[in-house]
């Protein structure tokens, strides 16, 4: 989009980075990197200056010279025209001309693509038809352009197998009109990269796509709270509607049709109060009993599998914490797993976690489908436990429940339920139940994911300090879920 090209070019400084950007190119990085194996030995023309950044006029020269001296398969390949420039990820000599490769950490599957992943797909159509344009007006005759990403069916068995970690998707029908479209986007671009003034951004579906790093920008004149806002909408739903002028929480109880919990979240917002549904709430305490298991999980998603019988991008749980109730007015035990990073912890995680919670259990999570998904996945990888973890998985209640069901609302949740919204807002000013208290290196799932795999490379006394840093963030959590079940006990008067 140009505007937001604009955004780039004139005003860098407004973008503000998801938190999970820097997995995400931090993967994409090793993603490309074994992506350039594909086609046997290959040249990578990547220069880099003293400061870090990447030396675009060396590129260009260095692409020139592998043309000219028959280089097969050229990465980075680089070109310029019009002022415009791009590297192509991977550049083929083949039949007819040459193969263009731009290579996505994304995944996709082959046999059967779902939605998000077609999506995802559809979504690179108009950079490599960018790329397809250049190249051919820099002489380079483009015989097929291809999106190269993971294969989302590919199992590892032994040896990292690059050939089928990979799947390639031909490219050249999908770009077409866009390819032909090219030189009329290239001139509006270029007419609004020199505008001196903010052209006008038109939020829509594409502000999601990435997300855009621009959203707060473009959204600072909205009136807070807003449309965007409200829980569990699509986003393509909140979009119709501020197209249609629905931009505050008036106008969307005057004009959207609400779900209960939407209309009480924008009740509370404008009119003030909370919601406490006693009886709802003692309803759900009353499915609960002693002992109770509070648990949690930290999981790792790497983009390359690392270990035997995993995918890409396979969730896998290497660590757990667990608060244990066992009787009322009994103190808390604890309990806690953390894998040895390098290695696949499934196993030794699955056995503690069998040794600690027993079969028949009331286990109480946060947001359970994700736990859930975790003990089938554990149980799978486990066939001689999996009938003690499917139990477990059978007997766990949602301690997000109450809240998701519109039972207990405070307007200091705003438009989330997830356990950091709902903490504070039960406890405001809680020092011990504050994740900003916490060590800066874990402060939330995000980091933990990250830093996990990274331990095998630290020193000793930097590894204690991380997995020190992930226990007390994962004690934390589950510390939280047993504080809000006290709350909700306390509301209905059963504490
Ligand atoms: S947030 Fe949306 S409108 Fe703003 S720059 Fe990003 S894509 Fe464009």
């Amino acid at each position: 989009m140009p505007q937001t090209l604009w955004l780039k070019v004139h005003k860098p400084e407004t973008a503000v980075l998801d938190p999970g950007v820097q997995t995400r190119f931090a993967a994409g990085t090793e993603v490309g990197r074994l992506a350039q194996d594909l086609f046997g030995p290959s040249v990578d023309v990547t220069v880099r200056r003293a400061d870090g950044g990447l030396d675009l006029a060396a590129m260009l020269a260095r692409t020139k010279e592998c043309l000219s001296s028959g280089v097969e398969v050229i990465c980075e390949a680089s070109f310029a025209a019009d002022g415009f420039f791009c590297s192509a990820d991977i550049l083929r000599r083949e039949k007819g001309g040459f193969g263009l490769y731009e290579v996505k950490s994304f995944s996709y599957s082959p046999s059967s693509p779902q939605k998000d992943q077609e999506k995802k797909r559809d979504s690179y159509v108009q950079d490599i038809a960018c790329q397809k344009w250049l190249l051919e007006r820099c002489g380079i005759p483009v015989a097929g352009a291809n999106l190269v990403c993971l294969n989302a069916d590919y199992v590892r068995e032994g040896s990292l197998d690059v050939q089928k970690l990979f799947t390639i998707i031909p490219m050249d029908e999908a770009i077409a009109a866009e390819y032909a479209a090219v030189p009329e986007r290239a001139a509006e671009a270029r007419r609004v990269l020199a505008l001196r003034d903010e052209p006008e951004m038109a939020l829509s579906e594409r502000c999601h796509a990435y997300p855009c790093a621009f959203w707060q920008y473009c959204t600072r004149d909205l009136p807070q709270p807003n449309v965007f806002d409200l829980y569990r909408m699509d986003f393509a739903d909140k979009i119709c509607a501020w197209q249609e002028g629905v931009v505050s929480f008036e106008d969307a109880l005057d004009r959207l049709r609400l779900t209960p919990v939407q209309r009480m979240q924008a009740e509370c917002a404008l009119h003030g109060g909370e919601r406490i549904d006693r009886e709802g709430i003692a309803r759900f305490l009353g499915g609960l009993s002693y002992p109770l298991y509070f648990l949690d999980f930290e999981t790792m998603q790497p983009a390359v599998p690392l270990f035997e019988r995993t995918k890409p991008y396979q969730q896998i749980p290497f660590q757990y914490s667990l608060h244990i109730a066992e009787r009322e007015g009994a103190g808390l035990q604890h309990r806690e797993f953390l894998g040895e990073s390098g290695t696949d912890p499934r196993r030794p995680l699955a056995e503690s976690l069998c040794r600690d919670i027993p079969q028949d259990a009331c286990v109480l999570a946060y947001n359970k489908d994700f736990e859930c998904r975790m003990l089938k996945e554990l149980a799978g990888a486990c066939p001689d436990l999996a009938e003690h973890l499917m139990d477990i998985r059978a007997n766990i209640r949602d301690l997000l429940e109450p809240f998701q069901k519109g039972l207990y609302y405070l307007p200091a949740m705003g438009s989330s339920f997830s356990i950091k919204s709902v903490l504070p807002a039960l406890f405001p000013n809680d020092k011990e139940l504050d994740y900003h208290g916490l060590d800066e290196l874990v402060q939330n799932g995000g980091q933990a994911m990250e830093i996990f795999p990274r331990i095998q490379g630290m020193g000793a006394e930097e590894a204690r300090r991380v997995r020190e840093a992930l226990l007390a963030y994962c004690r934390l959590d589950t510390l939280a879920m047993v504080k809000v079940w006290e709350k909700l006990k306390q509301a209905c008067g059963m504490a």
